[in-house]
């Protein structure tokens, strides 16, 4: 019997590094896929259709919520982001390690659906580095970024990893071993 793909969910606040983090990792880790999310929030330079996201209007979004296209959704910073389910599903039964990456809330739900999926948050050194990151990314809307950092810190409690983002090298390393330990670990078909 194929073993089923693991997954893992990576959270934190905007600017903790998630982004980097998940793309080094799946750039050298065969047998592991990102998980796409649909969202409706405007394209960031260098963001790529179908790789980073699928852009759609809030109208299209909404056609798909109705539909039970997602496993998952959350409107985050004024703007609607969702797993599709189909992909996902996919990629476990292939036996491919699937990774995410969510809010808080979206982080939580997706335990609830697969209670084996692993957490792991991400977390900036400080509040003023993170505001010093999000400000080189140029982003607009730093305020409710930082609005919803108390609360995505307070969610931290239920993850199953927390790594400490000060440099993205050890974070990186950090991270390896996190993802190797569960695959050894983790009883091959436990999903
Ligand atoms: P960003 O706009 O910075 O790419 O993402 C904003 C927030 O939305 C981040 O915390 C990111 O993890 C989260 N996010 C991205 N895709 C999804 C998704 O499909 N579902 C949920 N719940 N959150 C998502």
């Amino acid at each position: 019997m194929l073993n089923r793909g693991k997954v893992f969910v990576v959270s934190g606040p905007s600017g903790a590094g998630k982004t980097t983090i998940l793309t080094r990792f799946l750039k050298e880790d065969k047998n592991s896929a990102f998980s796409v999310s649909y969202t409706t929030r405007q394209k960031r330079e260098g963001e790529r259709e179908g790789i980073d996201y699928h852009f759609v209007t809030r109208s299209t979004f909404e056609e798909l919520i109705r539909k039970g296209f997602f496993l998952e959704w959350e409107e985050v910073h004024g703007e609607m982001y969702g797993t599709p389910k189909e992909p996902l599903l996919e990629m476990i039964e292939k036996g491919i390690d699937v990774f995410m990456d969510l809010d808080v809330n979206g982080a939580m739900k997706i335990k609830r659906v697969f209670p084996q999926a692993i957490l792991i948050f991400i977390q900036p050194p400080s509040e003023e580095e993170l505001i010093m990151r999000l400000k080189n990314r140029k982003e607009k809307a730093i305020i409710k970024r930082l609005e919803r950092l108390r609360k995505e810190l307070e969610a931290k409690r239920f993850f199953d990893y927390v790594i400490i983002n000060d440099s993205i090298e050890k974070a990186l390393s950090e991270f390896k071993n996190i993802v190797e330990e569960v695959r050894s670990c983790h009883g091959k078909n436990n999903g």
